[in-house]
Parts: structure tokens; C-alpha cells; sequence
């Protein structure tokens, strides 16, 4: 990646911890249970995990729930058994109360039946009874009457029916009596016997006979007295104070009613309810069983023949077959239970639905806020900060929600000066005048900047993942050998796992065989906490600049150093060959002050000291040279004026212009002006003439037949460091090309002028320019081959006269 591309946004790159899982989601609990899977063995789960365990279990709502039903469920069982004990309790308490009245009814008959009993076994005992004489009828009726006015009638019938006594006008004949069941089944008993119900045949009405035996002197059965009970009576009598709610009746042995607390006339001669009839007939059948040690009672629910359900108590009445029915209307009896029965439920019905309210509040109230926040966490797990947990529901989850927000904004705040951050940094990568290439612990290229690019002369596209040996370039050291790839540095960082020390290496481009580019790299790695490379990161810095002008200033002090050593060789040889040659021109000069010297020999000796003289010259500009060169110059500078110099130079050079058929100007007005007369140098005046001499001489042989030669000067304003006079001598001349002015300052190089036929040495300009810069001075050149040469001197203005410019024409031919 480039270090100006945008980088990825830093939240995508947030740990997984951040990420913040949402407890009702069940997605989120799949996918906290699938990284839990994808965990190491025996690596802890962390909190997450144990959220997902959590989540896994149970949801609010169902919690909810749960709780709802742990804290009603007990409530309705207690509602429940303590209505089934009510039911109970007033079930118990019908019973109670219908046995209360089978009780009393039993009791009632059992006096009566033993008062009736007693009365006529006193009545059987009587002598007139024993007797069994029909005449005596009126008096044991009265005695009668007189023992038991309760009872209406008494009768005695002989034991085959015949009446013997009776109170009746016309009693039952002897063959109705003797036919019944009940007077069949009272003749068979030993004592007191309590009949059934029947028809009486006088009365027509529904009654029963109480029979006693009367026994003869033998003992056996003579007679039997016989009282019927008025019913009507006995049920005023049994029944009277009996509430309304409850009923009673008696049955006797057949379950026939005998009389009833309710509509008694109705029912009176009637079968008791089949239901009812089975259950009397069990209760005999236990008292039968019990040997009749004690009166059975029996308690039962049935419905009576009325289609009521009654909770009935049946009791065994004492000496007889009868059995007393008491029963309670089992609506009547739970009707309190019923009433609780529906109060508990209406109040369970109402707690059930507002706990259910209260629930379900309590849950939108937890559950809204909690899919708020978790909404938020997965917005902020995508990289999305801008949403918000909503601030609301229990004070718990407003608690966490502001937290929460106040986390997202530190992580918005956090990456924004990441991002700030960032920038500066890519901002600070970009601008660095190094290049930078970071690598990843494989060697690939992860983060560049575009110098690396330029240096390494590839594109952004091909740098991406590359590897540092990249087939488009490769690394040279400072002799040109080519290096290896483990060599680089990057692959050193990445093995030593230490900071490399500067070193310079060349890129050299695929096809190239000479390095484009030298660098100074430096490496170092980026270790983590356990010392393992993450990056290896190398900076190249371009030192070509550096690197060709230390070859420059290497080639520049070999060339030096030969340039002396040819001085040197050359002052040596100057030297040793200007003592003989001076002792040549001597002895010339002697020679040819001899007056008897023939006129052919002065001519000889004449050449030869010419050229000895011109050898001579040659020598001693060699030596001022070298010895300039090497600093030993015996050069005297002072403030002079340079307008005598010029002109006496201008001068002598003129007779040569003439014969060379060159015009010698000095620019126009100027000779002789005050202007340049006022113009003063910081020269040594012989050097300064050889120079102009020099110069104005080259311009003139170096020219055309009736070409010019100008001299202009040019005064610089004040301020100027370094020399601020300027001779221009401008020729219309040969000219010269770049190369010849590259070499023209060379000794001894004519640059070309020797095929010209022009006399000369080739060390006059190197001569001039020495003397010039010996002076504080420089002598340079502009010129074009054919159009002539314009050759500057520089001199350094003396100061004491001040400066002056001098309106001279400009630099240039
Ligand atoms: P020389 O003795 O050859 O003149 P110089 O050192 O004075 O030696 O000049 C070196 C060479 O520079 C000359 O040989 C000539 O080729 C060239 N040269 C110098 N001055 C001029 C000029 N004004 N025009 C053209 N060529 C010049």
C-alpha cells in the first residue's frame, strides 16, 4: 500500500473484543457459541463466553415468565387447596348438620317406639288382656285410654285375625287383617314389632301398626294388641321445627316413605329415589353384618326423586326396620364455597393479569432498551460510531447505555486523532526526503512512499507485494559488483533482527549495466513483544549528488596532482635550461658587440639570440606559472588607474592591427574621459599590461583581414564581494566552438590554432589567466565559431576614488 492511498478506516481493524455482543439476539448467541467452539482446547472462554452460556439458557421473556409462574403457581395451589378445604368444611358441615337431623329424627322415633312399646306390653300383661274374653273389651279399652291417651285406637285380634276388641264400628274383617303382611309379620314376632307402611282397610290411609304379643298362661301367643300411628301426627311431631332447607324422611323396610318433612301427603306411601333405596339397602345390609350392635348411619350425595342432589345421612332406627333420611340441597350447602370459590378465582384471575401486565411492562422496558444498545454495538462492530444507545428504561440499563455512548465517543475520538494521526504520519512519510519502504516479515513490500517509487523507478502498482529483490532493479556496491539478494539489506534486517548501519549501494535498473542512482540505506526491524519481526523497514537516501562529486573531487585531485607534477617537472626544466640559455644570449650579445664580426656571422648570431630570447621568454612564463601554481607568485597588487594602462597597451598592439588590417577601437568616447581616467583596479601594473597585451594581441592575430577589435569596460554598482571591473575585448574574429573553450586555458593547447599558420605557444591565455587570478581577478570567455570571441577581464576596483559606472557597452561580441 502507498503511503498516500487512503488507509482502511481504523475501527474495521478493532480487536474482536470490541466487538459487543447483543444478549437477546439469537443469532449473536449462535455466534458467541460457534467462536466459543472454534476456541483452543483448555484456552478459557473469557466473559463473552460465559454471556453466551447465559444467552443460550434463557431469554427475558422467558425468565420473565418463569418467575411469574414460580411466584403464581404457589399462589393457585394455596387459592386451590385452601378452596378445596372449604368445600370440604362445608360439605362436612352439611353432613353435620343432615345428620344432626337424622340424629334427632332417630331419637324422636326410638322414644316413641319405646314408649309405645311399654305401653302395650303393660296393657298385654293385664289379667282382663290374658284373659281373651270380648266382654271385658270396654274396660281394657278404657284402662287404655288411660294409660296412653297418645294413642286413638287399640285393638286385639286373636292370632287367625278375628277381632276381639276394637274401638272401631266395624273394624277389618278377619280376612283382610289376617292376609296383610304387616299383621303376617307381627303375629311372627315374639315381641314389639313396628310394621311397615300400608293402606289402612277402614281409613283408606297410609299408616303403620305398632303389635304387641299377648301371651296365655302357657306362654304361647293368645292374642295380638295392635295401635296404629297417626303419620299425620308423627310427621307434625318429628317434623315441625325442621328448617326448610333440610329434609328428612322415614322409610320403612320395603324404602317406601313412610312420612316426609316436605310434602309429606305427596310422597307418603312412595319408594324412596332408586339411588337412595341402594344405598339404605347397603346400610341394612352393613347393620346386618355388624350383628346390630349399633344403629349404621350411612353418608351419602344422590339425587332425590325431586332431581335435587342432596347430601343425604342415612340412619337405622332402633326397633324396627325404619330407616330416618336426612339431606341437605348440596347447592344450598355450598353455596358460601361457591361464593369464596368465586371470589378466589376472580382474584387470581386479576392478580394473574396484572402480574402479566406488570411482566410484559417490565420486559418492553428492559428488552427496548437492551435491542437499542445491542442495535448500537453491531453498528460500532461494522465501524459505524454514529449511532447511539438509547438512555432509557431501568436506571441499570440507562447506566450501561451512557457507558456505552460514552465508550463509542472515546473509540470516535480515539480514531479520529488515529486518523489524525495517520495522516500526519502518511503526510510526514510523503514528505521525507528519504525514501521508505517497509516490509513484511516474508520480505513482501506492505508501505512505501512515492520517493521510493522514483528511486527505485517503478510504479505504485508494481511495488505493491513485491519482493525486495524485484527482477526491475538490483543493488551494486561501491565498486559496481552486483549483490546478492540474502545481502540486502532488508533480507539482513529480517535475519538479524537489528538495525544495519548506514551502507551505500547503487540501484541499478534491469536493463542498465551502470548504477541510475546511489543511496545510503539504513534498516531496522519492528519487533513485538516476543522479539518476532512484525516489519522491516529500510530508508534509501539519495547521495548521487554527493557521490559524483566525490568523484569528481577524486578525479579533480588526480588531475591535480598530475597538473603539479608537470609543474613541478617544468619548473625544473625551465630552471636548468634558463642559466644556460641565459649564458647563450650573453655570450650572443658579447659576440655581437664585436665591431670586426663579419656582417653574415652578426645575422647568425642575431637568430640566435632572437630565439634564444623567444626560448628564453617561453621559459619564464612556464616558470611564473608554476611558480603562480604553486603559490609562490611574486605578483605586487596596488590601487593603480587603468585608463594609461589600456591606452599604452592599445598602443603598442596598434602597429600590429594595422598590418593585420584590423580596426583597434576603444569604445568611443570614453578614452581619455574623466570617467575612465577616474577608474582605478587593485592590479600589479606589469602583470596587467602582460594580460591586456596578451589578450588584445590573440584578438587581433586570431581575427579577420578587416575585422575590429573592440574594448569596452564596465564598472558594477557598490556592494559587490567580488571583482567589479570589467575589460571586455570583443574581436570579430575565427571564434571558437565548446569544445576548444573547454580546453582553452590549457598550456600549451592551441585548441586547433597550430594548423592555422598563426604564430604561437599555447600559453598565453593559460599565462593571462593564472596572472589574473593572481591578482584577486579571472579572465572568461564567450564565443561562436565565425562570428569572433568576447574575452573579460575581471579586476577588483580600488576603493578610495568610490565607484563610478561607466557608460560602456554591454558584455558579449
Ligand atoms: P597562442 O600563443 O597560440 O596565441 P594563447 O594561449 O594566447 O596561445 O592562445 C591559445 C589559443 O587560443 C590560441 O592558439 C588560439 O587558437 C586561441 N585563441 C586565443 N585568442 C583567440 C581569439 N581572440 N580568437 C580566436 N582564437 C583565439
Amino acid at each position: 500500500m502507498s503511503a498516500n492511498e487512503p488507509g482502511p478506516e481504523p475501527m474495521s481493524a478493532l480487536p474482536a473484543t470490541v466487538r459487543v455482543e447483543s444478549v437477546l439476539e439469537p443469532d449473536d448467541a449462535a455466534g458467541v457459541a460457534r467462536r466459543a467452539a472454534q476456541a483452543p482446547a483448555g484456552e478459557p472462554l473469557g466473559d463473552s463466553a460465559a454471556t453466551a452460556r447465559v444467552t443460550r439458557s434463557w431469554k427475558l421473556d422467558t425468565g420473565l415468565l418463569l418467575l411469574l409462574g414460580i411466584c403464581l403457581v404457589p399462589a393457585v395451589v394455596g387459592a386451590v387447596l385452601y378452596l378445596h378445604r372449604q368445600r370440604e368444611t362445608a360439605l362436612h358441615d352439611a353432613y353435620r348438620t343432615a345428620d344432626l337431623v337424622a340424629i334427632g329424627t332417630t331419637e324422636q322415633l326410638r322414644w316413641l317406639l319405646q314408649d309405645a312399646e311399654a305401653m302395650l306390653a303393660s296393657v298385654a300383661a293385664r289379667p282382663k288382656v290374658r284373659a281373651i274374653d270380648q266382654a271385658e273389651c270396654d274396660p281394657i279399652l278404657a284402662e287404655f285410654r288411660v294409660i296412653s291417651p297418645a294413642y286413638k285406637t287399640l285393638a286385639l285380634r286373636l292370632p287367625d285375625g278375628r277381632s276381639l276388641c276394637s274401638e272401631l264400628r266395624q273394624p277389618p274383617s278377619q280376612n283382610s287383617v289376617q292376609t296383610s303382611p304387616w299383621f303376617q309379620a307381627a303375629i311372627r314376632q315374639p315381641g314389639f314389632h313396628a310394621s311397615d307402611g300400608h293402606v289402612g282397610a277402614v281409613t283408606n290411609e297410609w299408616t303403620v301398626r305398632l303389635t304387641y304379643p299377648v301371651k296365655g298362661a302357657s306362654g304361647q301367643v293368645v292374642a295380638l294388641l295392635i295401635t296404629p300411628i297417626d303419620l299425620q301426627q308423627l310427621q307434625q311431631r318429628l317434623f315441625n321445627l325442621l328448617p326448610t332447607s333440610a329434609l328428612a324422611a322415614v322409610v320403612d323396610s320395603a324404602n317406601r316413605v313412610l312420612v316426609r318433612s316436605a310434602r309429606h301427603d305427596e310422597r307418603a306411601g312412595k319408594p324412596a329415589a332408586v339411588g337412595v333405596a341402594q344405598v339404605i339397602d347397603a346400610l341394612r345390609q352393613d347393620a346386618r353384618s355388624a350383628g346390630g350392635r349399633a344403629p349404621a348411619s350411612r353418608q351419602f350425595a344422590e339425587i332425590g326423586f325431586d332431581g335435587v342432589r342432596r347430601l343425604f345421612v342415612a340412619r337405622q332406627v332402633p326397633m324396627s326396620d325404619w330407616v330416618v333420611i336426612s339431606g341437605v340441597a348440596e347447592d344450598e350447602a355450598l353455596r358460601g364455597y361457591y361464593a369464596t370459590r368465586t371470589r378466589s378465582l376472580a382474584a387470581i384471575l386479576m392478580i394473574l393479569t396484572l402480574a402479566t401486565l406488570a411482566a410484559w411492562h417490565l420486559s418492553r422496558g428492559i428488552r427496548r432498551p437492551i435491542q437499542g444498545l445491542a442495535a448500537a454495538a453491531r453498528s460500532v462492530a461494522r465501524g459505524d460510531l454514529t449511532p447511539r444507545a438509547p438512555e432509557a428504561g431501568p436506571t441499570e440499563i440507562r447506566v450501561v447505555a451512557r457507558e456505552f455512548n460514552s465508550m463509542v465517543l472515546a473509540t470516535a475520538e480515539a480514531g479520529e486523532r488515529l486518523r489524525n494521526s495517520e495522516r500526519q504520519y502518511r503526510t510526514l512519510l510523503q514528505n521525507l526526503p528519504v525514501a521508505v519502504v517497509s516490509h513484511a516479515n516474508d520480505g513482501s513490500v506492505e508501505l512505501f512512499n512515492d520517493r521510493a517509487c522514483a528511486l527505485l523507478r517503478m510504479t505504485p502498482e508494481q511495488m505493491k507485494g513485491t519482493a525486495a529483490d524485484s527482477p526491475v532493479w538490483h543493488f551494486v556496491d561501491a565498486r559496481g559488483e552486483r549483490v546478492q539478494p540474502r545481502d540486502y539489506p532488508v533480507a539482513r534486517v529480517l535475519r538479524m533482527r537489528l538495525p544495519l548501519s548506514p551502507q551505500t549501494f547503487g540501484i541499478v535498473g534491469a536493463d542498465a549495466v551502470a548504477a541510475h542512482t546511489w543511496v545510503l540505506v539504513t534498516g531496522y526491524p519492528q519487533l513485538d513483544a516476543e522479539g518476532r519481526v512484525l516489519h522491516a523497514v529500510v530508508a534509501f537516501v539519495d547521495i548521487s549528488a554527493q557521490h559524483d562529486a566525490e568523484q569528481l573531487r577524486l578525479a579533480k585531485e588526480s588531475a591535480e596532482a598530475a597538473s603539479q607534477a608537470k609543474s613541478d617537472f617544468l619548473a625544473r626544466l625551465s630552471h636548468e635550461l634558463r642559466t644556460p640559455l641565459n649564458a647563450i644570449n650573453g655570450f650572443t650579445q658579447l659576440m655581437l658587440l664585436d665591431p670586426q664580426l663579419p656582417a653574415h656571422r652578426k645575422l647568425q648570431l642575431g637568430h640566435v639570440l632572437s630565439s634564444g630570447e623567444h626560448l628564453l621568454s617561453l621559459i619564464n612564463q612556464v616558470l611564473d606559472i608554476s611558480s603562480i601554481e604553486s603559490g609562490q607568485q611574486n605578483v605586487a597588487t596596488q590601487a593603480m588607474p587603468l585608463g594609461p594602462l589600456l591606452e599604452t597597451c592599445v598602443a603598442i598592439c596598434r602597429p600590429l592591427a594595422q598590418t593585420m588590417r584590423v580596426q583597434l577601437v576603444v569604445e568611443g568616447s570614453v578614452m581619455g574621459t574623466p570617467e575612465l581616467a577616474s577608474v582605478r583596479v587593485e592590479a600589479d601594473p606589469t602583470r596587467l599590461r602582460q594580460v591586456l597585451m596578451n589578450l588584445l594581441s590573440n584578438a587581433i592575430k586570431y581575427n579577420k583581414p578587416d575585422g575590429s577589435v573592440r574594448v569596452t569596460i564596465r564598472q558594477d554598482a557598490p556592494g559587490n564581494d567580488g571583482p567589479d571591473v570589467h575589460v571586455n575585448i570583443i574581436d570579430s574574429g575565427i571564434g571558437m566552438g565548446p569544445a576548444q573553450l573547454e580546453r582553452l586555458f590549457e598550456p600549451f593547447n592551441r585548441v586547433g590554432a597550430e594548423r592555422t599558420g598563426v604564430e604561437g605557444h599555447g600559453l598565453g591565455l593559460a599565462h593571462s589567466r593564472a596572472l589574473a587570478r593572481s591578482m584577486g581577478g579571472e579572465i572568461t570567455v564567450t564565443s561562436r565559431p565565425g562570428h569572433g570571441s568576447c574575452f573579460t577581464v575581471h579586476l577588483r576596483q580600488a576603493g578610495e576614488l568610490g565607484h563610478h559606472r561607466i557608460p560602456l557597452a554591454p558584455d558579449g561580441a
